[in-house]
């Protein structure tokens, strides 16, 4: 393969902050945490003297970030040698691999992906190819995740090294879309040696099914993103940062991930008439502005539906946005307008925030607060991979309603949350959130459970397990491995 080296293509390093796995066992049992551990030793036993690299396309923001700082933390802990890097590359790259993601979502978008797109794609990737090259050794094992990610496969087989595409998206219906998506992946994909999908509806029909595993996504409990807080902190934690209108009655803090004391420093950006009182009941969704979130949908129902019948607002929050999110950009002033245009009563009942994103676990916290504080969570996705927010509202006692796209009724099962069979049923998304408002029983109910099937399902350990699995018998499948 030869390449033109773009500017672009130097991989760097994350560093994720070692988490004791033993604390895991408070959560999860002795029993669950012994196997891990038994997983662990097997595994290090098989991989001496190599490495596992996992490769992204970011180191904060949305699921695969989130799920990356916990496991690689959980893996370091269990003395593996794990390393995280990521890939870097242009906004034409990025704006190429955003639109294979919404192709994969089923969704065609607005551009086409001609000869120059692949080229570009596969520039930016030789190019950080040979970065990654000048550090694997045959026999190590690499994760490279999503389509970012895929035009590293063939580089990297030559190498000697084990290859395993994640990919973190996905619908179960396959269409024009997402053939176009696959067609451009495809020749890269067929050099990994294994591949991971969430689910199995979203495993195209030409992947080898003996080499494809179906791993669910987790949440890890002692993230900032999902630490236990108290409800006293969660007050002082929205008002600093300006979401919610409350006396501030104690400092704004926080446990950071190395035992440091943190402070709520910045304050959200609020599109909203007046802030919601400490006691008001919301219903929050929190997503990146992303159209396959349909945060406008969300509030065209909570509007039309909701305002008229119960009390409550509603808090869409979404990241402050950063440059190289171009479409992030359009999606969130599109809400803004669409909640101008609103009768002042209705938009007195909504309000737009950007929470803060300089500091990554300050970002998490605030989630963590709004997630907590919130009477309803709703993911009303049109397309969701897995839909980590669903799960971490659930780990927060929270009843969700959440459109049945994707991962999320995998999540949601009988008596766990509301799944809203078609995520454009305004009504009866707006008729589900009218329900619980007014019914705390049933909130608390629909919460307790979710909370035990998060616990069951998708707590990081179990992650890790399947992981261990899966790469074991890549080992064994290799002669001499
Ligand atoms: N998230 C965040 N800050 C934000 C918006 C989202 O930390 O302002 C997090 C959210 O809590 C979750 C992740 O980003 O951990 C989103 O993961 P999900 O699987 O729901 O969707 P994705 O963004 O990966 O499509």
């Amino acid at each position: 393969m030869t390449t033109t080296i773009s500017p672009t293509g130097r991989l760097s390093a994350v560093h994720a902050t070692a988490r004791p796995v033993a604390m895991l066992a408070s959560v999860v049992g002795e029993q669950r945490h012994a196997r891990l551990m038994s997983a662990a030793r097997d595994f290090r036993a098989r991989f001496a003297g190599h490495t596992i690299w996992t490769v992204s396309s970011t180191a904060s923001g949305g699921g695969v970030a989130e799920m990356l700082h916990a496991l690689v933390g959980y893996v370091r802990d269990l003395d593996l040698d794990i390393r995280w890097l990521v890939i870097s590359g242009d906004p034409e790259f990025y704006t190429v691999t955003k639109h294979l993601h919404h192709l994969l979502h089923g969704f065609p978008g607005r551009l086409t992906l001609g000869p120059d797109s692949v080229a570009h794609y596969e520039d930016v990737l030789a190019a950080n190819a040979q970065d990654l090259l000048g550090r694997v050794h045959p026999g190590d094992i690499v994760l490279l995740h999503d389509p970012q990610t895929a035009g590293l496969a063939p580089w990297l087989t030559h190498a000697g090294v084990h290859v395993v595409w994640r990919s973190h998206i996905g619908t179960d219906l396959q269409n024009a879309a997402t053939w176009e998506g696959w067609d451009f992946l495809r020749p890269y994909l067929q050099h990994a040696d294994a591949y991971v999908f969430s689910r199995r509806a979203f495993v195209p029909a030409w992947l080898p099914a003996e080499r494809t595993r179906i791993i669910t996504p987790s949440i890890d409990p002692f993230a900032p993103k999902n630490q236990e807080l108290a409800p006293a902190t969660v007050r002082a934690l929205l008002a600093g940062a300006g979401l919610i209108d409350a006396p501030v009655t104690g400092p704004p803090v926080y446990a950071r991930p190395d035992g440091s004391t943190g402070l709520i420093a910045r304050r959200a950006t609020v599109v909203a008439e007046s802030l919601p009182g400490p006691d008001e009941p919301l219903v929050v969704q929190v997503s990146r502005w992303d159209p396959l979130k349909d945060m406008a949908g969300v509030m065209r129902a909570f509007a039309e539906h909701v305002v008229p019948y119960v009390p409550g607002r509603l808090v869409l929050a979404g990241p402050a946005l950063v440059s190289d999110d171009p479409e992030g950009a359009l999606i969130r002033a599109a809400c803004v307008q669409q909640w101008r245009e609103l009768p002042r009563p209705v938009r007195e009942r909504i309000v737009l925030a950007s929470l803060p994103v300089d500091d990554v676990t300050e970002n998490a916290v605030l989630v963590n607060a709004l997630q907590r504080h919130a009477a309803v969570v709703t993911q009303k996705s049109l397309a969701e991979g897995f839909g980590l927010t669903v799960a971490e509202a659930m780990w927060k006692g929270r009843p969700v309603v959440a459109s049945a796209v994707g991962g999320i009724p995998d999540q949601i099962t009988d008596g766990t949350g509301v799944l809203v069979p078609d995520p454009s049923d305004l009504a009866a998304f707006g008729t589900a959130l009218c329900g619980l408002l007014s019914d705390p029983v049933t909130r608390e109910a629909l919460g307790m459970a979710a909370h035990e099937r998060v616990r069951a399902a998708f707590v990081g350990d179990l992650h890790l397990l399947r992981y261990a699995e899966l790469l074991t018998a890549l080992r064994s499948a290799v002669p001499g491995g």
